[in-house]
């Protein structure tokens, strides 16, 4: 370890033991989308900086009910990797004093990177964009459904978008909004949602594993502050089956010489040409990337017509009923609307960055936009893949995703989707719900 890499720990050790922190959370979300975590005392920040915290590849073909199943390059019960946290994202978490958490990367022993490391893949293909001149900046938005131990709405029925519902939980309101921001994130809404106990909460734009990052720590702090309250979250995509889901849309813009290529240009809606490419990339991906963005069975139930999901393969102004919803204005963007709370983050935001390249390197240009709910048109646009194995055909069809996540990864991330499909296969859609409803 360099002198400067020690001498970081050093500071960010003092940092957080100034702040009460006796240990830290390295987390990883794995490729059912389940954020994973091996904890260290403080003081040990040193040597895992140094030399990294050990845990076993297996996870990159663990299932979202915690069974294991086999993939060409990566399973069974051999080998170590090391996670090493990144310490500029290193904080206090403030709803768990004494404890600090950060997002990690993972290196097999010999120090090279490890191929199924979903971070490290979404840091390449930002550095893949840059390499291109482009810059992207990125944000989730987290819904979750809030639920007493016994099952019941803690908002009692309190209407959607209601201000009833957000008097009753007021204080948690208040709280969860603070820790965020007592964490450094950039809260921009925090309001009730429409389904029964349902909230969200975006923050701000930032860079591609940053935001991913972000969304792995505002979904622990609301854990934590539900967890305070005596609550539990669901960011499952289908929480009964039926009925309005949880989403995790992706809001994303790529940039140019510090232009917004999303507006400024000649295209519809101001779109520059490059910017229009690079969502043609990401619409015509869309079936594939679902394998990434929507990835288990659970997500299939959230995502039909006419619930706000996306459920349609196709691109509208302010349309959200579009799989891809462009928002004009002064931070103009495209939000993929079809991506939900059980994706890898990491891997989602990676992959749609690769078919938007993909998109900009063929020139690619929009089809005729979609305005009002597909579902009601006399000859809707094409409907997303309808299952999960539906999704997985179109993801293993795609060369563009093969190539950018490279084989193992690519590999692993067939074989999870497999195994996740025979796993609920023949299962009714509330049994999909009630096994996925805790775990993500
Ligand atoms: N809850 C909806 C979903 O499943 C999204 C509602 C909204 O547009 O924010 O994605
Ligand atoms: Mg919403």
């Amino acid at each position: 370890m360099d002198e400067e890499a020690a001498a970081q720990a050093r500071l960010t050790r003092s940092r957080l033991a100034a702040d009460g922190v006796v240990g830290l959370a390295l987390s990883v979300v794995d490729n059912a989308g389940i954020a994973r975590t091996k904890t260290i005392p403080l003081r040990r920040l040193d040597e895992a900086v140094r030399h990294g915290v050990g845990m076993s590849p297996v996870f990159d073909v663990f299932l979202a009910d915690d069974s294991i199943t086999d993939s060409r390059y990566v399973g069974g019960p051999d080998g170590d990797l090391r996670l090493f946290p990144d310490l500029e994202r290193a904080v206090p978490l403030a709803a768990q004093p004494g404890w600090a958490w950060a997002p990690a990367d993972r290196y097999a022993q010999d120090g090279t990177p490890h191929p199924c490391c979903q971070r490290l893949f979404a840091r390449r293909m930002t550095e893949r964009a840059r390499a291109r001149g482009l810059s992207l900046l990125a944000a989730y938005e987290v819904e979750w459904i809030l639920r007493r131990p016994d099952g019941t709405d803690p908002a009692e029925g309190g209407p959607a978008y209601g201000l009833r519902r957000f008097t009753d939980l007021s204080d948690y309101l208040r709280d969860l909004l603070q820790a965020l921001e007592a964490q450094g994130l950039d809260v921009q809404q925090i309001h009730p949602e429409y389904a029964a106990g349902q909230f969200e909460v975006s923050v701000a734009a930032e860079g591609p594993v940053a935001a991913a990052d972000s969304t792995v720590l505002v979904r622990q702090t609301i854990r934590g502050v539900s967890a305070r309250y005596g609550l539990r979250a669901s960011f499952a995509p289908s929480f009964a089956g039926d009925g309005v889901g949880n989403g995790a849309h992706l809001h994303l813009s790529a940039w140019r010489d510090g232009g917004n290529l999303m507006t400024g240009g000649r295209g519809p809606y101001r779109l520059t040409a490059e910017g229009e490419s690079f969502l043609a990339g990401v619409l015509d991906a869309l079936p594939a990337l679902l394998a990434l963005g929507a990835p288990g069975p659970a997500g299939h139930l959230r995502l039909v017509p006419s619930q706000w999901a996306g459920a349609y393969q196709c691109w509208g102004s302010e349309n959200r009923e579009a799989a891809l919803r462009l928002v004009s204005g002064h931070s103009a963007n495209a939000e993929v609307k079809c991506f939900d709370g059980a994706a890898n983050p990491y891997l989602a935001l990676g992959g749609t960055i690769a078919a938007g390249l993909a998109g900009v390197d063929a020139a690619a240009t929009l089809p005729a936009e979609v305005s009002g709910d597909p579902a009601l048109l006399p000859s809707p646009p094409p409907r997303l893949p309808e299952s999960a194995a539906d999704a997985l055909d179109a993801f293993s069809g795609s060369t563009v995703l093969r190539e950018a996540l490279g084989e193992p990864l690519y590999e692993a991330v067939r074989a999870v989707r497999r195994a996740e499909i025979a796993l609920f296969a023949d299962q009714s859609p509330a049994r999909i719900a009630e096994a996925t409803r805790w775990r993500y």
